[in-house]
């Protein structure tokens, strides 16, 4: 049907979309019919919908015969699996540079493949991983109930609360649910309760699934969505409502979509008159919402196909709580962001006072303990010494005990720190210290070759504060000097090879699964730390147990809490990257540590 002239031009397109495809996978192009077709120059970012692009593949083949389809987020590529290569080459022939369904009416290009197209792993469809804690009955309420539950929606029209929104009309019931807010002001209930009607459903409830046999909501949204109405996608507010969050599907089917903080993607059917309880994990750790569009793209049997979508009424059942929440969702939970606000609010006003109590002082307090399990160098901060010329004038900003003044003959070290009682170990060998603050070094600009800070900056409270550590270090620093800076890493297994921190844990529980719950009561709101755990938070307390050694007993004297602020991934690069004048040479992660080799320019 195309001029010889006509298909070298497309031929010649779909070479340069294929090399597009190829850069991005590492997919192996077919000049034969093969069962996986790639279409190279359309996607979900062109704009293009995956039941747009089945309904058209459905106008040309069987529906029985489409495997598979799978759209790369932010690609302007996707993939179509076929049960056979006849098939495929039957769509092949149909839509390849004829199909307007590219980039602004532009025709499909498309390719066959000899690799096994990646869609396994990322089908959406697979329905026999939902969410955890997602459950769906089917035929929960009869077509009678249903009609009854649809026809209060219709009555309600007028004296509605809630009205329309962007994408859907809603009622509530019970309390107003308030967008804005997403939550109820429990000090204004509705005059309008959740319809009597509504009560036979927990008692039905109780029976099928008797572990929500306690579940009596108290506030109902109805929304009502027209075909190519939708919801975006989110998580009802953990704070405002207990678990789960149940909700009845009526009038029509549709496909809701579930996407967790990993990327994980499950599209889950939902057909009419059954009824969703989203609880654990799903209530907290999945956002959930309705792409507005006017058909779904569903699997039937083992192809995927198109379904029209219907008007369809959905009534949403919650019970309200007042509560902070403590779940394992961080990411989208109302609490935790809450909380995270707050902290950064104390660390802000705090900082120097925050300081003083969990820093100098208590490293006072265990100078003796501490200085005793500090004695081996590590190895690449002693390459850093090693790799400097001799006569080098090296200042250790922080440091401690001492252990790495005495470690080179070669060079002239010289040592400072804020501890009254580390300093004193440091005088005790003879070793070349002084007293003073990091963020104002007691040294002329320009005056040393090199400095090292090792574990120092990480217990400023503050970005600003870090970053005036290290402008005061660049200070010091001659021009062309280097200096080296060690830092606690949050992620304490950014490396295959475990840190000594968690390897230490001889509970075995390198991850802690569970949120720390035991925050500090008195004078910080800051979360303390469980030792030998991952750490889930930048801003915590870590104790320092002192054991009573006098007595040999392995009971713990005292605990201490030190304060330190634990590195993302590049943050120290970016917060040395701020400061004019130096040039960061080197970034690297070692046994839990983010480490930075930075250069002052010429
Ligand atoms: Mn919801
Ligand atoms: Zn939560």
């Amino acid at each position: 049907m195309f001029s010889k002239k006509m298909k070298k031009k497309i031929q010649k397109k779909i070479n340069r979309s294929q090399i597009i495809v190829s850069n991005d996978t590492d997919l192996q192009f077919s000049d034969t019919p093969t069962e996986n077709l790639i279409v190279c120059n359309a996607g979900l970012a062109t704009g293009l919908h995956q039941e747009v692009l089945v309904e058209e593949v459905l106008r040309h083949v069987a529906s029985s015969s489409l495997a598979n389809i799978n759209f790369p987020s932010g690609k302007s590529y996707c993939f179509l699996r076929f049960d056979s290569p006849e098939t495929a080459q039957k769509a092949y022939e149909a839509m390849n540079g004829v199909a307007p369904l590219g980039q602004d009416g532009c025709v499909l290009l498309m390719a066959y493949s000899c690799s096994e197209l990646p869609s396994k792993d990322s089908d959406p469809w697979r329905n026999d991983h939902l969410p955890p804690g997602l459950i769906l009955i089917p035929d929960f309420v009869d077509e009678r109930l249903e009609s009854e539950l649809l026809h209060i929606v219709k009555c309600t029209d007028d004296v509605e609360v809630g009205g329309s929104l962007k994408n859907r009309r809603v009622q509530h019931f019970g309390y107003e649910f308030l967008y804005g807010r997403n939550n109820v002001d429990r000090r204004k209930p509705l005059a309008q309760n959740i319809p009597a009607i509504c009560d036979q459903l927990w008692e039905k409830l109780r029976l099928d699934r008797p572990t929500f046999g306690g579940f009596i909501p108290n506030q109902l949204t109805v929304n009502s969505y027209e075909p190519g109405q939708g919801i975006p996608p989110h998580v009802d507010t953990h704070s405002a409502f207990e678990d789960p969050i149940v909700s009845l599907s009526l009038g029509s089917d549709i496909s809701m979509e579930f996407r967790d903080v990993e990327g994980n993607h499950v599209n889950v059917d939902l057909p009419r008159r059954s009824l969703l309880i989203m609880s654990g994990e799903s209530r907290y750790g999945w956002a959930h919402g309705i792409t507005p569009r006017k058909m779904d793209t569903i699997r039937l049997n083992n192809s995927l196909t198109v379904r029209n979508r219907g008007f369809r009424v959905s009534y949403t059942f919650r019970k309200l709580q007042d509560l902070p929440c403590h779940c394992k969702f961080p990411a989208l939970c109302d609490t935790f962001k809450e909380e995270s606000e707050l902290r950064k609010h104390h660390l802000q006003e705090n900082a120097a006072q925050l300081e003083q109590e969990n820093v100098h002082k208590v490293y006072n307090e265990i100078a003796k303990h501490f200085s005793e399990t500090r004695h081996t160098p590590w190895p690449q901060v002693a390459a850093f010494l090693n790799s400097l010329a001799a006569g080098s004038i090296v200042l250790d900003v922080g440091c401690g005990n001492g252990k790495y003044l005495d470690q080179n003959s070669h060079l002239s070290c010289l040592g400072c720190d804020r501890s009254d009682e580390l300093l004193k170990v440091c005088a005790s060998r003879g070793l070349n210290v002084l007293q003073c603050d990091c963020l104002a070094l007691p040294f002329r600009a320009s005056s040393v070759d090199a400095c090292i800070s090792i574990a120092v900056i990480h217990h400023l409270a503050t970005a600003e504060r870090r970053l005036r550590a290290v402008k005061e270090m660049a200070r010091v620093l001659r021009p062309g000097g280097r200096a080296l800076i060690y830092v606690w890493a949050k992620n304490q297994e950014a490396n295959a090879k475990k840190s000594s921190y968690l390897r230490q844990n001889k509970h075995g529980n390198a991850i802690a699964a569970k949120r720390e719950s035991n925050f500090g009561t008195e004078d910080t709101i800051l979360p303390v730390h469980t030792n030998r755990t991952q750490f889930q938070y930048q801003d915590l307390l870590v104790p320092w147990k002192l054991r009573d050694v006098e007595r040999q007993e392995h009971t713990t004297k005292a605990t201490f809490l030190r304060y330190y602020h634990v590195f993302e991934e590049r943050e120290l690069e970016d917060l040395c990257g701020t400061v004019p004048d130096i040039i960061v040479e080197e970034s690297y992660y070692d046994q839990g540590n983010w480490c930075v080799v930075f250069r002052k320019q010429c």
